[in-house]
């Protein structure tokens, strides 16, 4: 397939919005941004293979490629506007090129983004999106603003999507409703965007949420206290994992969550739950911030509780 034809194929499915002065198609973009907004600029890569299995269907690539990026923007509590995507394929397919365009796009809609430009190669597959929002100036949620006595918060459930990696992996059936979170992240922007202002500290957990969380804790200079068995479960996960002690692995470390993990101060409480309740979608409580550094993890009986590691890193090491 031509380049020319992918490209074209991939601008006529993608709708502009206002803001948008020209899109697809010249050496570059023009994009028009609300006047008195902070541009939030965020970039991630996802390799077949190292970032998902390469026989993952087409739309979930898509549609990840650009979730992952919109849940960054999402912690910084941004609203999202626009979006390119640099495509390495071998040898695409017309209906594979298609059906990709269709995964990314399908959520850029429901987001309202814009794909306004990218670039497209032959290589090993690898998309690389980047995603621009805009936050009022001041209110973005950053990585160091936690302090001591916080709540420590976590959106949604924990643990789906790397249940269902695992048993792909082994060979296992994968349970629908957990494939659907490791394929289709939820990126919470609506929740982000409702804690701009009254959370003090936000990152989404993308490689679990022991690692995520250290990276707010080492950037505001504090540890935290968790309770290992408040991190909250979905139905699938507990019905495909009965024992607590089998989720907490892939729940503490397990990472693809896409999930919102924040701080803010205990007089906040009604407030993120407001936050929370305008944005659809449940948090939970599960451990506060304390003076010192690292993460103490403790169960419902008050047991120290060690992970098995703390997430996944490329490279390896620290
Ligand atoms: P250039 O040689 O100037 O970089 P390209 O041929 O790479 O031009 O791209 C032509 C136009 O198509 C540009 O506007 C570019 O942003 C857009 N484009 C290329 N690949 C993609 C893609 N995968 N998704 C969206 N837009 C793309
Ligand atoms: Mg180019």
């Amino acid at each position: 397939m031509a380049e020319f034809d992918l490209i074209e194929r991939i601008r006529r499915r993608a709708a502009a919005r206002d803001d948008v002065a020209l899109g697809i198609g010249d050496d570059a973009a023009l994009l028009r941004p609300p006047p008195g907004r902070e541009l939030a600029v965020a970039t991630d890569t996802l390799n077949a293979g190292v970032h998902f299995p390469a026989d993952t269907p087409p739309e979930a690539i898509g549609w990840k490629a650009l979730a992952v990026n919109l849940s960054d923007l999402a912690a910084m509590g941004a609203t999202p506007a626009w979006c390119t995507l640099s495509l390495s394929a071998p040898a695409p397919e017309p209906v594979w090129v298609e059906a990709l365009a269709e995964g990314l796009l399908a959520l850029a809609d429901r987001h309202g983004v814009s794909l306004v430009g990218g670039d497209t190669t032959r290589g090993p597959l690898s998309l690389c999106v980047t995603a621009i929002g805009h936050v009022a100036p001041g209110r973005a949620l950053r990585r160091d603003g936690a302090r001591v006595g916080d709540d420590v918060w976590v959106s949604g459930t924990l643990g789906d999507a790397a249940a269902a990696l695992r048993a792909w992996q082994r060979g296992e059936p994968v349970p629908e409703a957990l494939r659907e979170r490791l394929w289709r992240p939820t990126p919470r922007i609506a929740l982000g965007a409702a804690l701009a202002g009254r959370a003090h500290a936000a990152i989404d957990v993308s490689d679990g949420l022991l690692a995520d969380l250290g990276h707010v804790l080492r950037a505001s200079g504090v540890g935290a206290e968790l309770a290992i068995d408040a991190l909250p479960a979905s139905d699938a996960l507990r019905a495909a994992l009965p024992a607590a002690q089998a989720r907490r692995a892939l729940q503490a470390a397990g990472g693809d969550d896409y999930e919102l993990c924040f701080t803010a101060p205990a007089g906040m409480r009604a407030g993120i739950e407001a936050a929370a309740r305008e944005a659809g979608v449940a948090v939970t409580r599960i451990g506060r911030i304390v003076a010192g550094e690292g993460i103490a993890c403790r169960d419902a009986d008050g047991a120290a509780w060690l992970p098995p590691a703390t997430g996944y890193e490329h490279f390896g090491g620290r």
